[in-house]
């Protein structure tokens, strides 16, 4: 049975950004017949908290999941199988290039910013060896197009850049691009809900999946939740968790309640007050699922004021 999911990485308490999103993925996941996967993305051990109280924050405010949690940093050699695929097929370089050099590469006349130059595709294999003396290299993707078009179910068909690609970091770690993909296929995902932020990422995996010879999912990406200034919300930025909503008295079956307003849901008040009063958001979803409208899902940022909060000064 194929699936929707929401694939957070564990970097802190959700906000209701975060939260919208996976909102949103388990109603459309729920609304076409799907099974929902959730999955933690802990690749970036640096960054890498403990995932509980992003377990706690789904179900409080109602959501589950099917099967077990699956856990990306478990799925390593999965990654490495991947890439030993597209290895033996000439599609894999190494690449020792550092940040900076890349910045000052793109900078240069014909650079186009956010694309790898392709500075080590065409080193020999003396040069090649030299390095490796040095240093481990990162393992680049070779594109085989300098773009590609997805359709997302919110905006439409979206054409956007490819570039060659990191698989894998010079430390070694399978690089997110590489990981979604790869797990996303295992996982039998074919509907993908995130933020818009990952938009532009969409036409890279596609040529992933397409190299890996993978289907490509549906994808949805949602406008961010911004707050009173049009910033993109911070899991640090103020009342924007569940505990610190909790704090003011906001309870995560009103956070749900606000969630699917501003997913353009008709949102029934006698059973919103109902859900508040019992904490119990089943009936709130359910009835969310079935008047689900893609037409009705907003296609602009959501602006979040934290219940409590002075409605900002209109000048
Ligand atoms: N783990 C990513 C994040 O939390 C999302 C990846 C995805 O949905 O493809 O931003």
């Amino acid at each position: 049975m194929s699936a929707g999911r929401f694939a957070p990485s564990p970097s802190g308490d959700l906000h209701v950004g975060n939260l919208r999103t996976a909102v949103l993925a388990w109603l459309l996941a729920h609304a076409t017949g799907r099974k929902f996967v959730l999955r933690i993305e802990d690749l970036d051990r640096a960054r890498a908290r403990d995932p509980r109280p992003q377990l706690e924050a789904l179900r409080a405010i109602g959501l589950d999941w099917d099967g077990p949690v699956h856990v990306q940093s478990r799925h390593v050699a999965r990654f490495d199988a991947a890439i030993d695929d597209l290895r033996r097929r000439g599609l894999v370089y190494e690449c020792w290039c550092t940040r900076r050099e890349i910045v000052e590469a793109v900078r240069a006349p014909h650079g186009i910013p956010g694309q790898y130059p392709g500075t080590c595709r065409h080193l020999t294999e003396v040069q090649r060896a030299a390095r490796r003396r040095e240093r481990p290299g990162a393992l680049r993707l070779r594109a085989d197009v300098a773009r590609e078009t997805v359709h997302d179910l919110l905006h439409g068909a979206w054409t956007g850049p490819v570039d060659d690609l990191v698989l894998r970091r010079a430390d070694g770690t399978p690089a997110y691009n590489l990981a979604v993909v790869v797990d996303d296929a295992h996982e039998d995902v074919d509907q993908v809900v995130r933020g818009d932020d990952l938009l532009a990422s969409a036409p890279r995996q596609m040529m992933i999946a397409r190299l890996l010879d993978l289907p490509t999912p549906v994808y949805a990406h949602v406008p961010l939740v911004v707050d009173d200034q049009g910033r993109r919300l911070a899991k640090r930025g103020g009342a924007v968790t569940l505990p610190r909503l909790a704090a003011r008295g906001v309870t995560p079956v009103a956070v749900l309640a606000l969630l699917l307003h501003s997913l353009g849901g008709a949102v029934d008040q006698t059973a919103v007050d109902a859900a508040v009063d019992t904490g119990e958001p089943a009936a709130l979803l359910a009835a969310a699922v079935a008047s689900l409208e893609l037409a009705r899902l907003p296609r602009d940022p959501w602006t979040f004021h934290a219940p409590g909060d002075e409605a900002p000064a209109v000048r």
